[in-house]
Parts: structure tokens; sequence; C-alpha cells
């Protein structure tokens, strides 16, 4: 089971995962923690003011004292409070450290900046297990650097899944045989090295699949503030509803455009065992939540979800001298060496005209590693675009489907930019304007009657 900030943002919330952990006792459970809401961007704020030698003591001491109101908060024995406050001190203490040694000449280093942002999960098991002592469950904190091996791309590492499992598969079930409840940090692991890494921001889902994959889960449960996976934002459209079930290539392209439900890797290593993932409310605990499961049983040809991906550029190079190769030649070194991922390109001519559309913040580099691989006729960029996906497996086999977008979209107003589908029939995006995107996704999520098609589970 993994638990996000918000899951362990104070005491109170704490409380509540030793509760859902008590209710769960007649399985044998490994407990993921994020950080506790808020610190990881403390974190991440720390480092960029010590890189450029301005003052972190604000974000250190709210940390801090963050920290030690829950722990008193928690209640429990004195001397077992005192024990674990004692160790909070010292992790406090070697944050401060690593701190004072950031050298302060604006330099970036992502190893640095690993160790320090690793803290926030570092302190918030603590707390977890600490509070599932005092409620009487055995439970002990266990820093996933002992566990997870990654690859040495600090800020994005990836795991290597043999070595990660010989390790954490003996580690875990050794604790799980002596009927202690192991609570893992989320989002952190090591090189071969011993160096820090993490696994990107939001990295705990991933966490918590990683050790599923280890130790063989019979499922993985995120727990989260809000029912589910949602057919679309809930805060636009208040008729969305929670999704009964998705397959893992669904949820990984809602995560993709920009669902924030879970970390995009997070089906990775679920998918390679078949191991359920089961998205729930800590606050509903009998609601059913969101199912993620293999896509050989879930081929159900519905939209299952509208997702908009906002702030990002529509690049459009034309060059009539050439043909579509050349230019889509040229715009893919272009993207390989800035490493950027588009979220839609299209080309539908014979001349070189291509399009695609990428994360604002990624648009100068783009553009200068287009034009330094040769001399274009015309090229365009346009910001604030954003894409909308409607996702689904096989529903370009929906009768009407394109029909009853393009007409609920058209009657709202909305322009379409450049449209794409997914070769895999899961997608498919539209590029339209910022401004028009909650207009397009409530008038998509009614058009293509989202509401009606899946039951309520609440
Ligand atoms: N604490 C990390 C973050 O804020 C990882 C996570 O929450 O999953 O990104
Ligand atoms: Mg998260």
């Amino acid at each position: 089971m993994k638990f996000g900030g918000t899951s362990v943002g104070d005491a109170s919330r704490i409380g509540r995962v030793a509760e859902i952990v008590s209710e769960y006792v007649d399985y044998s459970q490994i407990v993921v923690v994020s950080a506790m809401s808020g610190t990881t961007d403390r974190l991440v704020q720390a480092y960029a003011n010590a890189r450029v030698g301005e003052s972190w003591l604000e974000e250190f001491q709210a940390i801090e004292s963050g920290h030690y109101a829950a722990l008193e908060q928690l209640g429990g024995k004195g001397s077992e409070r005192e024990r674990v406050k004692a160790k909070l001190a010292e992790i406090l203490a070697e944050l401060k450290q690593r701190l004072e040694a950031v050298p302060a000449d604006g330099t970036m280093s992502h190893q640095q900046s690993d160790s320090i942002v690793s803290f926030g999960e570092r302190l918030s098991v603590r707390l977890v297990a600490f509070c599932l002592n005092t409620r009487g469950i055995a439970a002990q904190a266990v820093e996933a650097t002992e566990l997870i091996v990654t690859t040495s791309d600090f800020g994005d590492a990836e795991p290597l899944l043999e070595l990660t499992e010989r390790r954490s598969k003996f580690r875990l079930e050794q604790l799980l045989r002596q009927g202690i409840t192991p609570i893992v940090t989320g989002f952190i692991g090591s090189t071969t090295h011993g160096e820090t890494t993490t696994l990107g921001r939001g990295g705990s889902d991933y966490t918590a699949t990683i050790i599923g994959y280890c130790v063989d889960a019979e499922e993985v449960i995120i727990w989260t503030d809000v029912p589910g996976v949602m057919t679309t934002d809930p805060r636009v459209v208040s008729d969305a509803r929670t999704i009964q079930s998705l397959s893992y290539d669904e949820a990984a392209d809602l995560s993709h455009f920009g669902a924030k439900v879970l970390h995009p890797l997070t089906m990775v290593p679920a998918s390679l065992k078949n191991t359920p993932i089961r998205i729930k409310n800590s606050f509903r605990v009998e609601a059913p939540g969101t199912l993620i499961t293999d896509s050989i049983i879930d081929a159900s040809q519905t939209v299952k979800a509208i997702t908009p991906k906002k702030d990002l550029t529509l690049i459009s190079i034309t060059d009539t001298r050439r043909n579509v190769l050349e230019v889509l030649t040229q715009v893919g070194a272009a993207l390989a060496d800035c490493g950027v991922t588009p979220y839609l390109m299209t080309h539908a001519s014979a001349i070189g005209s291509v399009s695609v559309v990428v994360d604002m913040a990624k648009r100068e580099v783009l553009l200068k590693a287009i034009e330094s691989h040769g001399k274009l006729e015309k090229i365009r960029s346009e910001d604030d675009i954003s894409i909308i996906a409607i996702v689904g497996s096989g529903i370009y086999s929906i009768p009407g489907l394109y029909a009853k977008a393009f007409t609920a979209l058209s009657g709202s107003g909305v322009k379409f930019l450049a449209i794409a589908s997914d070769a895999s029939q899961r997608s498919l995006s539209i590029a339209i304007k910022n401004d028009d995107t909650y207009v397009a996704i409530r008038s998509l999520h009614q058009g293509l009657q989202l509401i009606r098609t899946e039951d309520e589970n609440e």
C-alpha cells in the first residue's frame, strides 16, 4: 500500500494511515509513504537557495517544526517518542550539513539535489512507523536506498529490477516473517555505488509497484484523497465520475496526458507480473475506487476519460523545397538532441510540413536544435496551447466517435489547431488554445456521454 503526501500530511492523517493498515491486518502488508505534503517542495527550494548562496533556513525550520509538531500530536509512550525525536534530530542534522556543504557557485548538481530532496521521505517514514507502533502494529522504517538499486540518472533514475528484486525480497520478507510491517520511503533509491537517487517527482507510486514486483504482491493499493481515477477533472466538470477499471496502457496514457493521479511509470513494474493496482480513497475505504489491470481483460471500447495537458507550444515547420521525410528527420534529430518527448506530431502532405507540440518550457531549446540541423524556409511557434486527449482502448471502433467529439467541440466554438490519432487506437489528441480548455472538456464530457457510460461507484 502506498500513501501520498496529503495522506501523511499531519498527525491526524497519519493516524488514519494506521487505521487503514489495521483494517488489512489479515494480509502481509508493506507500506510505502511519500514525504509529508509540502516537504519535497521545501527541500527543492532549500537546495535552489543554497546553490546561489541564499538562505535556506526558513525552509529548513518549517520542515523541522512540522515534523516535531506531528510527532508530539501522535501521542504514544513518552520514552518511545523521545527515541523517535532523537532519530528525527539526527536526520535533520544530516540535512543541515548537506545544505551547508552545497557550493554557492550557482551550479546545479542533480546528484546533490537528490541527496537533499530525499530527506522528506526519510523523515516521514519515522512518523508513520511510530504511529503504527503506538497502536500495537509492529512496524519498522526502511530506507529504499537499501532496497531499490537504480541507474545514476539523478532526478529521474530508473530501477535495475533484477538487483532490486534480490535486495528487496530478502530484506522485506525477513521483516514480514517476524510479523513486522515495513514502512518504506517512497521516491528514492540508490546507485550501485550507494549514491542516493530519486525516481522523479511523484515517484512514490512507482516505488510501490517496484516493491510489489519484488515481493510478488497480490495487489498494490494506492491510497489518495480522491475517489480514484476520474473521467475528467472534477473541479472542472462536476459530473465527473470514478472510473471502475482501466488497463495498464490506458492508465499510462492518462498519466502521460496530464491526469495527476499516478506517476507515468507506475504501470511498468505492475504489468510485468500482472499485479493489479487499485486506487482508493483513504476516507472511504469501502468504496471500490479504480482497478488497473492487464489490458486483455479490458478492451472495453468505451471512452474512459478526457484529460487536458496545458501550457504547450505548437511548432509548425514548413519547407516547400524539401520532402516531408527530410523535415521529419530533422525534427526527430532535434527532439532526440534535447531529450524532448512531443505530445503530438503530425504531417499529412508530401512537401516538408510538420507540426509538433511540446512543453512550452522546452520551446527555446527545441527551436535552436531544429535550426542547428539546417536552414528551414519557415518555422513558427504558438504558445498557450493545450492538448485534450480522449482515452480508451479500442475507441476508434465506437461508431460516430469522431462525429460526436467534433460536434461537441464545434458546438461550443472551440477551434482545432492539430489532431492526431494514436497507432494503438487508445487515444485521440486534439490541440486547442489554452483558453478553450475548460469549455472543451465540459462539452466533450457531455457529448461523449461519459456521465452515462460509467456507473457511479460512490
Ligand atoms: N515526495 C515526492 C514528491 O513530492 C514523491 C511523491 O510524493 O510521490 O514528488
Ligand atoms: Mg502523487
